[in-house]
C-alpha cells in the first residue's frame, strides 16, 4: 500500500502562508526572470490562465481581476518543502520524495483500518504546522495512489465531479468494487500517471477513453500494440505493484537551462552563462555517480520578441571519453557554443544538457592503463571543487569563463517575496 501526499498549488500556498491576504485571490508565481506563470492558484485557473502563460499576456488581469503575480522564491519553497516532507514522512515507514511537493509513503506494516485516519491526521498536522494544504491519495500501487490523489484534489476543485467524501483524502482500498468501477468509468485515461498526451490520443482513437475501458483490454494486447511500459501501468491499475519505492532510477539526462533576464548578444556573456550551467550540471552528474558521454548546448531567441530576428540552434558535442569532469564538460559546451553562435542575435534562453549518462562505477573498470592516472587526477580535483561548493555554496569556486560576462543574463526578480524562513533579515514581522 502506498500514499501520495501532495501540496495543493504548492508555490502559491507557500506565499499565502506569509501573506494571508492572498487567500482567495487569483495569483500566479512567475518563472525565474518573471517571464511566465509556473504556478497558479485555483482562482487564477478559473480566470483561464494556462500553465506557462507569458506574463505580458496576463498582466492586464492585475488591473481587471485583481491578479497577484510574484517572482518565484525558490529558497522559500525549498525550505517549506523540507518542512512538509518531514511531516509527511511520519505517515509510514518509507518515503520517496518525488518532486518538490510530492512524496510517496510506503505503508507496509501499517494496519489497513488505520490508514485513512492516519492520512487525515498527517494532512491536519501539515496544515497546522506549515500552513500548506495537501491532498492524500491511497492505493495498493503507486499508480493507484497517484490516481487517488487526483480524485481527492479534483473533488474539491470541481464540485460534482466525484462524491464529496473523497475530497482531500481518498483511499481507494476502502471502497468496494462497484464504487471503484464508477470512479474508473468517470475518469479519462489521460489522467493516469505516466500516460502522456500522445498515448492517450492513440488510446482514444481506438475507443479507449476511460480508465475502466483501458483496464478491460488484456495485458498482452497492451504490450504488443503499445509497450511494456504501458503494460506496467495496466498492471498497476489492476493492483499489481510494479513500481516499488526508491525505484526511481538515476535520471537519464541532466538539464540546466535558463531564460535570461535581458537579451544577450555578446559571446563572452553567453559563454559566462554556459560555463555556469555546465558547472552545475556536471556537479549533478557527480552526485548521482554518472559519467557523461555527450554534451548538448543550445541558445535561442524569444518567440515573444516578434521584431527580433529569430534564431535557435543546439549542438551536441561528444566527449572523447565519458567523464564527470567540470573542465571537460564545460570546454565541450563552450566549443558547441562557438559553433552555434551568430553575432547580432538577441539570445533570450540557453542551456546545457548532459546526455548519454553512464554508471561511473562500471566505466571505471574499462579504463586503459594510461588513462587511469588522468582519471584519478580529475577525480581529486572534482572532489575538492565539490567540497568547496558544499561548504560555501554555489559560485564560491568558479571557472574563469563564468566571470567574463557581466552577468546581465542573471535572473530578474522584481517581485520576489522575502526569504521568510531562512533569513533573519527577512523574517515576517507581526504588528499589533
Ligand atoms: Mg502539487
Amino acid at each position: 500500500m502506498f500514499a501520495l501526499v501532495d501540496g495543493n498549488n504548492f508555490y502559491c500556498s507557500c506565499e499565502r502562508v506569509f501573506q494571508p491576504r492572498l487567500q482567495g485571490r487569483p495569483m500566479v508565481v512567475l518563472s525565474n526572470n518573471d517571464g511566465c506563470a509556473i504556478a497558479r492558484s485555483d482562482e487564477s485557473k478559473q480566470l483561464g490562465i494556462k500553465m506557462g502563460a507569458p506574463f505580458f499576456q496576463i498582466k492586464d488581469l492585475e488591473r481587471t481581476a485583481g491578479l497577484v503575480a510574484l517572482s518565484a522564491n525558490f529558497t522559500l519553497y525549498g525550505d517549506m518543502s523540507a518542512r512538509m516532507m518531514s511531516l509527511a514522512a511520519e505517515m509510514g515507514p518509507e518515503q520517496e520524495i518525488y518532486s518538490i511537493d510530492e512524496s510517496f509513503i510506503g505503508l507496509a506494516g501499517v494496519r489497513k483500518t488505520e490508514i485513512t485516519q492516519r492520512a487525515w491526521d498527517t494532512r491536519t498536522k501539515i496544515l497546522q504546522w506549515t500552513g500548506i494544504p495537501t491532498c492524500v491519495g491511497i492505493g495498493s500501487t503507486k499508480t493507484l495512489a497517484k490516481l487517488a490523489n487526483y480524485i481527492a484534489k479534483t473533488t474539491d476543485r470541481k464540485p460534482g465531479s466525484y462524491p464529496v467524501r473523497l475530497g482531500k483524502v481518498c483511499n481507494l482500498v476502502d471502497l468496494n468494487d462497484r464504487q471503484r468501477r464508477l470512479l474508473y468509468e468517470n475518469t479519462a485515461i489521460g489522467e493516469v500517471w505516466g500516460i502522456g498526451r500522445r498515448i492517450s490520443k492513440q488510446l482514444e482513437s481506438s475507443g479507449v477513453e476511460t480508465i475502466w475501458q483501458f483496464m478491460q483490454l488484456d495485458a498482452g494486447t497492451v504490450r504488443s500494440r503499445w509497450s511494456v511500459v504501458l503494460e506496467r501501468t495496466w498492471r498497476e491499475l489492476h493492483g499489481q505493484s510494479c513500481i516499488s519505492i526508491e525505484e526511481a532510477a538515476a535520471k537519464k539526462e541532466i538539464a540546466h537551462t535558463r531564460s535570461f533576464g535581458h537579451p544577450v548578444t555578446e559571446i563572452t556573456e553567453l559563454a559566462s552563462a554556459i560555463t555556469e550551467f555546465a558547472t552545475r550540471a556536471a556537479a549533478k552528474a557527480r552526485k548521482q555517480n554518472s559519467n557523461v558521454g555527450q554534451v548538448l548546448v543550445f541558445a535561442r531567441t524569444s518567440p515573444f520578441r516578434v521584431k527580433d530576428t529569430q534564431y535557435s540552434r543546439s549542438i551536441v558535442v561528444p566527449l572523447s571519453r565519458p567523464c564527470a569532469d567540470t573542465l571537460q564538460i564545460t570546454s565541450a559546451a563552450l566549443a558547441g557554443l562557438k559553433r552555434l553562435y551568430k553575432p547580432g542575435i538577441n539570445y533570450c534562453k540557453a542551456g546545457v544538457m548532459l546526455l548519454d549518462l553512464q554508471d561511473a562505477a562500471i566505466h571505471q573498470s574499462e579504463l586503459g592503463l594510461f588513462d587511469i592516472e588522468d582519471a584519478e587526477k580529475s577525480k581529486r580535483l572534482m572532489k575538492a571543487i565539490d567540497a568547496v561548493t558544499d561548504r560555501f555554496g554555489h559560485g564560491s569556486i568558479q571557472l574563469g569563463a563564468a566571470l567574463l560576462g557581466k552577468k546581465k543574463w542573471e535572473k530578474r526578480q522584481e517581485r520576489r517575496t522575502p526569504h521568510y524562513t531562512t533569513s533573519l533579515a527577512e523574517v515576517a514581522i507581526a504588528r499589533a
